[in-house]
């Protein structure tokens, strides 16, 4: 049974992805799911636009009715556009957060989520203990694990009401809201992007009555 932890405590994942192991950034489809966190990281870094990614290094799959963001893989390789001929990944230090994740789950309960080693997850499974705070290198990371858990329950609350409408005109709609306020629309106000995302979630509460 897989034991559940917080990112304060020790998980035996530690592995050779800095020297470049790279076998999770390949044939992985659309599963590495982008959130609007990870959506701002790469349009900053990279000075690019949302629309201008799309197709080149991110594609949309379809989501019970939504469109969310995935990384591209290569149609003949394979591999993550953005992984080198090397193995390396070459937005290490931007990198999206279910390849910070890997090989680790969470799992959502109550008002947040724990982390879990997902079994069979990783080829090469560690053999040294590292805190998973330590793992995943992400500043401030309470305000980021509490992003995590808003987005998370903003898309499950907005997939429940799209079910129980069945009304393809208002699924259309909310998904071109979903896309252009939370991740077209640049997080470049006033604030912290948890700031700015705090504010476009009050919204979309008030919009969805979630
Ligand atoms: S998590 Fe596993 S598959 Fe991914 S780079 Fe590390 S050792 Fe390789
Ligand atoms: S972004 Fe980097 S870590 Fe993530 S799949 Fe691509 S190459 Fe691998």
């Amino acid at each position: 049974m897989a034991q559940f932890m917080t990112s304060r405590e020790m998980a035996k994942i530690a592995c050779r992805s800095c020297a470049g192991c790279g076998k999770c950034c390949r044939g992985m489809g659309d599963s590495i799911h982008l959130d609007p966190y990870d959506i701002d990281q790469l349009t900053r870094h990279l000075g690019r636009s949302f629309e201008d990614l799309l197709g080149d290094k991110i594609a949309l799959h379809a989501d019970q009715g939504l469109a969310l963001p995935h990384l591209l893989m290569d149609e003949e390789t394979g591999a993550c556009g953005f992984l080198s001929d090397e193995g390396l990944c070459g937005i290490h230090s931007f990198r999206p957060g279910l390849c910070r994740l890997f090989p680790l789950g969470r799992s959502y309960e109550g008002e947040g989520f724990r982390y879990f080693v997902v079994e069979g997850g990783c080829p090469e499974p560690g053999r040294t203990k590292i805190r998973i705070s330590r793992w995943l290198e992400i500043p401030d990371l309470a305000s980021y694990e509490a992003f995590v858990t808003d987005w998370h329950y903003l898309l499950e609350g907005i997939r429940n009401r799209l079910s129980s409408r069945e009304d393809p005109a208002l699924t259309e709609q909310v998904r071109w809201y979903l896309l252009q306020t939370f991740y077209a629309r640049p997080y470049d106000g006033p604030g912290t992007f948890y700031d700015q995302f705090g504010d476009r979630l009050r919204e979309a509460r008030e919009i969805f009555r979630l």
